[in-house]
């Protein structure tokens, strides 16, 4: 009897997150503006592989150099016939893919900026976004086209893959499947990314949003319908979402993003799908805080305190630190 209960004990403790974690980003970027270096970008891999995604692209090679420096690759070993450096090698080698949620310079920046000595890999985006990208920076006049679509000679490094909204689609080398959701942001579009590992757990990665009070849209409510099945089965294990700016930003002046009262509202709407203190202990990673040239107060302080004062629902906020790794 005793043998029977205790392997009950030990699958139960295998089949449960407490003793490996499930998803690993690593922080590129952590600002929404304007610091150049430190925007928008995150390392993303189950634990599954050894390949990552980038959750957008806003720092890219300056967020692998500061991340080599605080020894966050140190477990990555370059192989010996291996050409490049470890920051080459990560680049080249184990980022198998971008996840555009939107066009904004301040969220494909690095991707640009780094593309002449990039490997081939797949853009994935929902279609307006890759249309933004060919049009706007891969066109020959702002920078040569490295897209595999769009205006004149096409240099075929990278491949554009339009995904179709609320459908799941394998990512290439990885093994990860993705949705993305389409987001409102100022009116325009962003998206949300929906990543899933081979266990079914999944992690969502939001692009720029504004909430849906504001921008008269329904495009966050349909997010929360989509993650609650799987908060209830205490299978989301962590969301990376925006806090651009505190809460003495009038709604007028948001311009597509939120303060920490606009998104406790939007997290009380996944609460209500999903149960009652079922946030408990969630972690929500935030993000795209502004660096601020003023004196006095860090927007970034003001933001964690704001957040604290009206978290009830025991929610694990993480504030995300460019150069390190974090765990689901
Ligand atoms: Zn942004
Ligand atoms: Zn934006």
């Amino acid at each position: 009897m005793w043998k029977k209960s205790l392997a009950l004990v030990i699958s139960a403790a295998l089949s449960s997150s407490v003793w490996a974690s499930s998803f690993e980003a690593i922080t590129l970027g952590s600002k929404g503006g304007i610091q150049d270096g430190n925007l928008t970008s995150f390392m993303l891999k189950s634990e599954a592989d050894s390949n990552y995604v980038l959750l957008d692209a806003g720092s890219v090679v300056n967020g692998l150099i500061v991340a080599e420096e605080k020894g966050t690759f140190n477990g990555i070993e370059v192989p010996e016939d291996s050409p490049y450096t470890k920051v080459g090698y990560m680049l080249r080698e184990k980022i198998k893919g971008y996840f555009i949620s939107h066009a904004h310079l301040d969220h494909v920046a690095g991707m640009i900026i780094s593309s002449p000595d990039d490997s081939n890999k797949p853009i994935y985006g929902l279609e307006s976004t890759n249309k933004a990208l060919m049009d706007n920076y891969f066109n020959w006049s702002a920078w040569p086209n490295f897209g595999n679509d769009g205006k004149g000679y096409k240099l075929n490094k990278y491949q554009y893959v339009n995904l179709m909204p609320e459908q799941w689609t394998p990512v290439s080398d990885t093994k990860m499947e993705v949705m993305a959701l389409p987001l409102r942001h100022s009116g325009g579009r962003s998206t949300a990314f929906l990543m899933k590992n081979p266990a079914g757990e999944v992690f969502v990665y939001f692009g720029d949003t504004g909430p849906d009070l504001v921008e008269k849209a329904s495009a966050m409510n349909n997010v929360w319908e989509n993650l609650a099945p799987y908060v209830k089965q205490d299978k989301l294990k962590g969301i990376i979402i925006e806090v651009s700016f505190t809460n003495s930003t009038p709604d007028k002046s948001l311009f597509g993003h939120l303060t920490p009262n606009w998104l406790m509202k939007e997290l009380s709407k996944l609460e209500e799908l999903s149960g009652e203190g079922s946030l408990e202990g969630l972690n929500v990673v935030v993000s795209h805080i502004k660096y601020s040239l003023k004196k006095g107060e860090d927007p970034k302080e003001v933001i964690k305190a704001q957040l604290e004062e009206i978290n009830d629902k025991g929610i694990n906020f993480i504030y995300p630190t460019q150069g390190e790794k974090m765990s689901f």
